[in-house]
């Protein structure tokens, strides 16, 4: 396949990198979009119609959040990119000041319509709410991302799944790649927003490496790594992170995307991810589940019902300082709010662990004092566990 070296324009980030881990590949970085700056490693929380479920955006600017996803595949259908792009884009449309990055469409198309079909075109599908056929096309997914006026936008991709094997996986890595071409062809802001690429090949390590060597040849602002995530052993996990975090580019972002267990997080900031996203911790919230230090905690459970202690004693969040187990107990049996005051938990979870491996970072690089040196260790023990 020919290189098409893009004309190069300017891209609408700058990424410095604050500090440096000296034994893994960690690194804290600020990360200045057009909405304002980021601190890497950071965690997106996932935002589907336009709204985080069970959370507002200023509960969500509150509790330290500077990017948010939306999805193109529900904001596309419904309420369409039109109507949004009156409202001033997704911002004007949520009121929502700060970042916003929004997938493809083409993953939830694949993973929640039954009758999708992958063709060199773009990914045919009948649509849910009227039954019409519809494609989406790299050029349409980027016209609706153009549409919401994203801060960074994601490639159409051709997804599959990282347990299957075999010649699907090497045609979707090529056609990955013409894919991105025609999305940077067909983006009209490139000096507003940002296109990432999205790396496949399976748990393939050369068909990785030959899509790490062709995108990194395009002067695209950012990296995802895709198509992992998904049910694959934890070491072949592992082992596809690093492989990429070797032969992406030092100066820009790297993006693993649909990782947030917390113990993933850690490891793969130790791999040198800088931006992650996951349903789970909004997902689990709503069926009362609550993320703490030492795991889970099931709010729905009888063992709470007479406990008058926040879920995280240490938590500094809305919900820890003003409600005890049993409230949320209670509530959960007659009322919403509950899973409002657990996401608002959750997330606020998730954004302060990313935080603190931003302070660590610092203090691994700079001062080289006791306890980061434990948490290094920490880093280190992980990687060296995942047998890399
Ligand atoms: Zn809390």
């Amino acid at each position: 396949m020919s290189l098409k070296k893009t004309l190069s324009v300017a891209s609408p980030l700058t990424l410095r990198i604050v500090a440096e881990c000296p034994v893994t590949k960690a690194r804290a970085c600020e990360l200045v979009l057009p909405h304002g700056a980021v601190n890497t490693p950071v965690f997106m929380p996932v935002g589907t119609q336009g709204t985080m479920k069970g959370i507002t955006v200023d509960q969500l600017d509150a509790l330290g959040c500077r990017i948010c996803l939306g999805n193109t595949y529900h904001l596309g259908m419904r309420p369409g990119p039109d109507l949004i792009e009156k409202a001033r884009g997704l911002h004007g449309f949520m009121n929502w000041k700060r970042n916003l990055l929004t997938d493809s469409g083409g993953f939830q198309m694949v993973s929640l319509v039954e009758l999708s079909e992958v063709t060199e075109e773009g990914v045919k599908f009948k649509s849910p709410y009227d039954g019409k056929e519809i494609l989406l096309s790299p050029e349409k997914s980027i016209s609706i991302q153009n549409s919401l006026g994203s801060d960074i936008m994601m490639q159409l991709d051709d997804v599959v799944s990282s347990t299957v094997t075999g010649p699907r996986v090497e045609e979707a890595m090529h056609r990955s790649i013409r894919w991105l071409d025609r999305c940077i062809a067909a983006n009209k802001n490139p000096d507003k927003q940002n296109l990432f690429a999205i790396i496949q090949g399976g748990l393939n390590a050369e068909l990785r490496k030959a899509c790490l060597d062709e995108m990194t040849r395009r002067d695209v602002p950012g990296f995802a790594i895709g198509g992992l995530s998904g049910g694959e052993e934890k070491d072949d996990f592992w082992r596809m992170v690093t492989l990429s975090t070797d032969h992406l580019p030092r100066e820009k972002p790297r993006y693993l995307m649909g990782v947030g267990y917390a113990v993933d997080l850690v490891v793969c900031v130790a791999l040198g991810c800088d931006m992650f996203d996951c349903v789970f911790p909004t997902r689990t919230a709503r069926f009362g589940s609550a993320l703490v230090p030492w795991g889970s905690l099931q709010v729905k459970q009888k063992q709470y019902a007479k406990d008058l202690q926040p879920i995280d004693p240490d938590c500094q969040c809305p919900t820890c300082k003003r409600h005890s187990r049993a409230y949320l107990h209670a509530l959960f049996k007659s009322d919403t709010a509950a899973m409002h005051h657990i996401t608002i938990h959750n997330i606020s979870y998730q954004v302060s662990m990313t935080l603190l491996h931003f302070e660590f970072i610092v203090e691994i690089m700079y001062f080289k004092i006791l306890p980061c040196l434990i948490i290094d260790f920490f880093f280190h023990n992980c990687v060296k566990q995942a047998k890399l």
